[in-house]
């Protein structure tokens, strides 16, 4: 039995000529009719699904965005899982608001710091007397990938006090040394900086190093220069390391902030982490006295301690700002309409983000297990190395798709994702470039050294 027509008189008294007309305010309704009529029946039925199609899928609940896609969260214990909570909480109330005028100013938001310190995360990681929680890498790394999931700058200032500094004090400082600051910098009360790099000495700072200290009696006089040194322009303390010109061996120094003969330049124009103030450190005979030279420290050895540490830290961040970078891309799909679709149902963009979360959910894995290694003695300068460079490079390629997600308005501060795709810049490149990580595996898994 054929289907007879519908009666055009009775399907115009069933229109709602209120809504026709509010309608007609918006779209050209004679041209619209006209280029009906003028359609193939396959384009008209094309036409009727995509409007009946669309009306039903805009009241469907999408799904949310999840970068946690294999539930890596639920393997976490309750403790655990509570810090990252507490920490993605912290994040969306107090930083988001704040961070796109922050970055824009090139200055990080002091007051921040009392309402850090209300979660007192650092009694999460540390003990008063510099050991490590049984958990510790976990935990700093939950808290470094929250943070750096809405920004990787706070998660960096986080990093460079609780990682960098205070482990240089709790692994190479005199027992008197410790309980001078560790509980202070537990507490934020006093906020430390890290100074290693040198402008003359990124890479090689291991074996180029030019700042030395010499002994004069009671006390030592620091000269030369550091670069970069994060939170270095309002820290309380920041520890420099220097070569002892009688020695040559490599010593730590807790330099006050203050002291005579130290100097710090903020470094502007950057195009990454603009939310970190690094600076320039200058000292110009700074004198030190022997009770803040670290006294425990071993030369290189004690740095490089230090730094193996926080690697693993830095390989998290990669994680954090690839899956802020991935939800946001997301969200953006589910919204953006293009061709009278959402861009979310084009094959292409669903592929970029496929591949987002391809990327997101292996690192996460491997940080995960990293930070097992870590906190049961079992994991080696390779490692953190290898989990560095991966999700270094994994990260970069993530927020490069991501910001193409966003077409043009990928490349405004206010959508979110140009922060994380320029933060991702300073992410290859510190605690050991990409090339110098890739050596240190090289090294390991051949048994041949290609540092020249
Ligand atoms: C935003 C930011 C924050 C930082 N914060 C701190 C901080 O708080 N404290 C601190 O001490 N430092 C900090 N740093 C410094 C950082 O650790 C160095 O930038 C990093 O170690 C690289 O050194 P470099 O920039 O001098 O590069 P260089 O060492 O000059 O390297 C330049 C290029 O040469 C390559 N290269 C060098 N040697 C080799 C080799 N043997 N084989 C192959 N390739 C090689 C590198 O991989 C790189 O691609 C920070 C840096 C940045 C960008």
């Amino acid at each position: 039995m054929t289907k007879s027509a519908p009666n055009p008189m009775a399907l115009l008294a069933q229109i709602d000529m209120d809504a026709l007309g509010r309608l007609s305010q918006k779209v050209d309704l004679p041209a619209l009719l006209n280029a009906a009529s003028s359609m193939s029946d396959g384009q008209l039925k094309q036409l009727s699904r995509m409007l009946a199609g669309g009306q039903e899928d805009k009241h469907r609940a999408l799904p949310e965005a999840n970068g946690d896609f294999f539930g890596q969260m639920d393997t976490l214990t309750d403790e655990e899982r509570a810090v990252a909570l507490t920490t993605r909480q912290f994040m969306h109330e107090h930083v988001a608001p704040i961070m796109n005028e922050y970055w824009s100013r090139d200055e990080f938001p002091k007051q921040l710091i009392p309402e850090l310190r209300k979660l007192d995360l650092l009694r999460k990681i540390w003990n008063e007397d510099g050991t490590r929680k049984p958990n510790a890498t976990v935990v700093e790394g939950l808290v470094t990938l929250e943070a750096c999931k809405v920004d990787v700058s706070t998660a960096v200032f986080f990093g460079v006090h609780a990682g960098l500094a205070f482990a240089s004090i709790a692994l190479g400082g005199s027992d008197e040394q410790k309980a001078e600051w560790l509980p202070k910098m537990m507490d934020l009360e006093a906020v430390g900086a890290f100074g290693l790099t040198e402008p003359e000495g990124g890479s090689q700072v291991s074996q180029g190093m030019r700042t030395t200290c010499k002994r004069d009696g009671d006390s030592w006089t620091l000269r030369g220069q550091k670069k970069w040194i994060g939170n270095s322009t309002f820290s309380d303390l920041t520890v420099i390391w220097a070569r002892d010109v009688d020695t040559q061996e490599v010593r730590g120094f807790i330099v006050r902030a203050g002291t005579p003969g130290y100097r710090v330049e903020k470094i502007g124009g950057k195009i990454a982490l603009r939310i970190v103030e690094n600076g320039l450190i200058t000292l110009d005979d700074c004198r030190v006295p022997d009770s803040d030279r670290l006294q425990n420290v071993q030369g290189w050895r004690t740095t490089a301690e230090v730094l193996r540490l926080t690697r693993a830290g830095v390989a998290w961040q990669g994680v954090g700002c690839a899956m802020g970078a991935y939800e946001l891309a997301v969200n953006y799909s589910q919204e953006r309409e293009q061709f009278g679709k959402r861009i979310g149902e084009f094959q292409l963009i669903q592929n970029h983000l496929v591949h987002m979360l391809g990327n997101v959910t292996s690192m996460f894995a491997l940080c995960l297990r990293l930070s097992h290694m870590a906190d049961s003695g079992t994991m080696k300068d390779e490692h953190a190395a290898l989990a560095k460079v991966f999700t270094a490079a994994r990260c970069r390629e993530t927020v490069a798709l991501a910001r193409e997600t966003f077409g043009g308005n990928g490349i405004l501060l206010e959508n979110g994702v140009a922060k994380h795709f320029a933060d991702t810049e300073a992410i290859y490149s510190y605690e050991g470039t990409n090339e110098i990580n890739t050596l240190v595996v090289g090294r390991a898994i051949t048994g041949l050294s290609a540092f020249v």
